[in-house]
């Protein structure tokens, strides 16, 4: 028996609370939408936190108990702490597995993560998106077909400032007429991440099946890099080198070796 998949869903939760409107779609808030989904699927233990609580519910203890973090933010990306992202960012070079929702493309740790601006084009026309899944051996495209639809979207278009994606598996298309590479993928460190463009505040996007379906999938994707183990710093000779003495780590002991990260089996 392998152990569950520990998600932690993150959410700002700011629109949920500031609007009434907003409330109606998402009565538990956006994370309790996409938690309220991911429970029922055999095989994950699911948490959430919101920017609020004291750490951004973020803690080393919460942290180092997630598996895959979740990740929904949009009118407060400034407000998130640069201690809790440069946190957040070590536990993915350390293999935790990342999921980036929508308007989270502006988020501190993603752009950090990324290197770039992360910008795009943006329109709110509640218009229709098809995504093209385009990588269809994925296995984030697991269930899908070829492609589906959401009725109401917001429209996200090229260019989107990232670096070249290591997958892309899904495109949208938009009856505006605009393209965008909507399911992209990532490896930082140890880590995986997965982009994911659906979901708006004012639509009732974390509602859709296929929607909520991919970002199940994604979850068990960027949960795969657990276990592995890399060595960094000075290193041992596998073979006997006779001549070879090594440094002198009294001098400068932080030279030494560095293990991470431990192993999920050994948690
Ligand atoms: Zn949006």
């Amino acid at each position: 028996m392998s152990q569950d998949i520990r998600v932690t869903v993150w959410n700002e939760y700011r629109h949920e609370i500031d609007s009434a409107e907003i409330a109606k779609i998402y009565p538990n808030g956006i994370h309790g939408a996409i938690k309220s989904h991911l429970s029922s699927v055999p095989g994950l233990t699911v948490r959430t936190a919101t920017l609020d609580q004291p750490e951004h519910g973020l803690s080393e203890q919460v942290l180092s108990e997630t598996d895959v973090l979740i990740w929904w933010g949009h009118m407060a990306h400034g407000e998130v702490s640069d201690d809790v992202v440069d946190r957040v960012q070590q536990r993915v070079l350390d293999g935790m597995g990342l999921v980036v929702l929508h308007s989270g493309h502006l988020s501190k740790i993603f752009k950090k993560l990324m290197g770039t601006s992360c910008w795009l084009k943006w329109r709110e026309a509640d218009e229709k998106e098809r995504l093209w899944v385009v990588q269809p051996s994925h296995p984030i495209a697991e269930g899908v077909g070829e492609y589906f639809e959401i009725e109401s979207s917001e429209m996200y278009g090229e260019h989107f400032d990232i670096p070249t994606p290591d997958d892309l598996i899904f495109v949208s298309w938009f009856e505006g007429g605009e393209v965008f590479r909507s399911g992209c993928t990532f490896h930082r460190g140890a880590g995986k991440i997965f982009y994911f463009r659906p979901g708006h505040e004012t639509l009732p996007i974390y509602h859709h099946p296929t929607v909520l379906k991919v970002i199940q999938n994604g979850v068990r994707w960027v949960a795969d890099s657990r276990g592995s183990i890399h060595t960094y710093g000075n290193y041992s000779p596998r073979e006997n080198l006779s001549w070879y003495e090594g440094p002198d780590f009294d001098e400068h002991p932080q030279e030494s070796q560095m293990q991470r990260p431990t192993p999920r089996g050994m948690r």
